[in-house]
């Protein structure tokens, strides 16, 4: 995971700051593109598919695409409403499609240097 942390004016304690106890906030599940890209999750657990990959925020803590990068399971692009997102104007976020294209740090080509020594970029 990128860190924001002097990067983009947002440190990790302001990020978890504004996160916490706003988990509604990320209005990723609402976007065509998300959407698309679970019916396949769906259809696996329908018996109808293959399994699909998922990174573990997806899982474990959100959405959040732009803090915690890009899903396995988003491979075409429908459409992103990031713009419209709250945490686009409170976090200066100036990218989007955060699923496919990775988080804000990556799109802004900052390499966390720690993640890459670990293969994590
Ligand atoms: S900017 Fe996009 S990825 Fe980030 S929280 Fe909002 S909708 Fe989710
Ligand atoms: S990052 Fe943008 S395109 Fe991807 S799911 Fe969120 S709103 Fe949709």
């Amino acid at each position: 995971m990128s860190d924001f942390k002097g990067k983009m004016g947002v440190s990790s304690e302001d990020w978890n700051s504004l996160m916490k106890g706003k988990v509604d906030l990320c209005i990723c599940r609402k976007c065509p593109t998300y959407r698309s890209a679970i019916e396949a999750s769906i259809a696996h657990y329908k018996g109808l598919g293959p399994p699909v990959a998922v990174s573990v925020h997806e899982k474990a803590i959100g959405i959040y695409f732009c803090y915690y990068d890009k899903s396995p399971r988003v491979h075409e692009n429908k459409g992103c409403i990031c713009k419209a997102c709250p945490v686009t104007k409170q976090a200066r976020l100036v990218n989007n499609l955060y699923c496919m294209n990775g988080d804000e740090t990556r799109q802004r080509g900052i390499v966390d240097p720690l993640a890459e020594i670990l293969g994590q970029v």
